[in-house]
């Protein structure tokens, strides 16, 4: 069996995390270097290393991680939000287990740097 990613270890308890969301399929805590005053990451169980590895079995779960995010964003009173999940290295990803990026609370540039 292959060693658990950053972010199974933090679902299963063995890292701390300040937890904003838990069910059956994901976890949802609060990012450890915020890039916006709220910064939350949305994570499935299931530890698909990136997007493109993202199988047609997996709709239903990575729709469950909107969802959820929509869900925090109106609990924590948010109207405006950004939600991204980076593809590798070259996008900005730097943890191999998908998650998306709730990000809130300040004003975004578009195209995004
Ligand atoms: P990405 O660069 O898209 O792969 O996003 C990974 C995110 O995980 C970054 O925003 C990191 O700040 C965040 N991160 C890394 N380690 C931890 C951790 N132990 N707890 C919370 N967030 C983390």
């Amino acid at each position: 069996m292959s060693e658990k990613t950053l972010f199974q270890k933090i679902a299963d308890k063995e890292l701390p995390s300040d937890l904003v969301h838990e069910d059956e399929q994901c976890i949802a805590f609060r990012d450890i270097h915020p890039a916006a005053p709220t910064h939350i990451l949305v994570v499935p169980r299931k530890p698909i290393p990136r997007p493109d590895a993202i199988d047609p079995e997996d709709e239903a779960l990575v729709g469950h991680l909107f969802t959820v995010a929509r869900q925090i964003a109106a609990q924590e009173g948010l109207p405006d939000y950004r939600l991204v999940m980076n593809n590798g290295e070259g996008a900005g990803q730097s943890v191999f287990h998908i998650h998306l990026h709730l990000l809130a609370g300040r004003a975004f540039a578009w195209p995004p740097g």
